[in-house]
């Protein structure tokens, strides 16, 4: 991890009609860091991810990603993000691979051979290589997660967003996605949203607790306790 910030979070906010989804959140997430988002349902953790990812722009405020304006230059800054979300992307009537393929012709990606090779190398760190053919709908949950993982990093991008990537997964898959996210951290920013704690804290160097759409407080890794995180959850001010 350096000193860097690589995403600069000030002042956002989104509304959905009434409902205040992102209230007043500023946050900055440093180059090489893994920053988890912690926070019940509804805090606006998918929220922020999708603002990040640019699936969705925020009523007011502002994102610099590498000191680029997230409004001005979303189409260069979507190639250095890999954007995982809570439902998969991926077709359920075609293979792996080719939902791989298919979402690869969104990036610049160099050689047709290069990136085989690329797909293989993904395949076999992530222990899917022998359900490569195989429609993504007879896959199970930790399976497909896998796939859709591949997709998310097809393009190699530097900044990774994975909305609750372990929720219902099997401890297998649940044990092969957590080691292959400490593998593959170096020289990436990885923001992980979930609501398990213990998880995050073996996980994250910090975490940002959300509570209906604000930035309670940030802590590191360490400072994470369920009673610290409880506490603020149900703070009420
Ligand atoms: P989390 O991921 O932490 O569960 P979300 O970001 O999904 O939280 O949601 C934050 C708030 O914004 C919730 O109150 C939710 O109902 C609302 N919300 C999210 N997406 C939409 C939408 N597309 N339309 C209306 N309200 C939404
Ligand atoms: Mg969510």
């Amino acid at each position: 991890m350096t000193d860097e910030t690589s995403i600069d979070i000030e002042n956002l906010s989104k509304r959905y009609g009434y409902t205040y989804a992102l209230r007043d959140v500023s946050l900055q997430i440093l180059q090489g860091e893994v920053f988890v988002l912690l926070g019940p349902n509804g805090s606006g953790k998918t929220t922020l991810l999708k603002i990040l990812g640019t699936l969705v722009s925020p009523t007011s405020g502002k994102i610099n990603i590498y000191g680029q304006d997230l409004k001005m230059n979303g189409r260069e800054i979507r190639q250095m993000i890999g954007y995982l979300a809570h439902d998969s992307f991926l077709y359920r009537d075609l293979t792996g691979v080719e939902n791989i393929r298919f979402y690869s012709q969104f990036y610049n990606l160099s050689s047709k051979g290069k990136l085989q090779g690329r797909i293989n190398e993904l395949l076999k760190l992530l222990k899917i290589t022998r359900w490569k053919h195989e429609p993504i709908k007879n896959l199970s949950r930790g399976l497909q997660k896998r796939f859709d993982l591949v997709r998310t990093l097809i393009h190699d991008p530097t900044i990774l967003l994975l909305d609750e990537p372990f929720s219902s997964l099997d401890v297998l898959s649940a044990n092969i996605l957590k080691e292959f996210i400490g593998n593959m951290r170096e020289g990436k920013t990885i923001v992980i949203s979930t609501h398990d704690i213990a998880l995050a804290r073996s996980i994250c160097d910090r975490g940002g607790i959300l509570v209906e759409g604000r930035m309670r407080q940030v802590f590191k890794s360490s400072d994470i306790t369920s009673a610290s995180v409880k506490a603020i959850f149900e703070r009420r001010d």
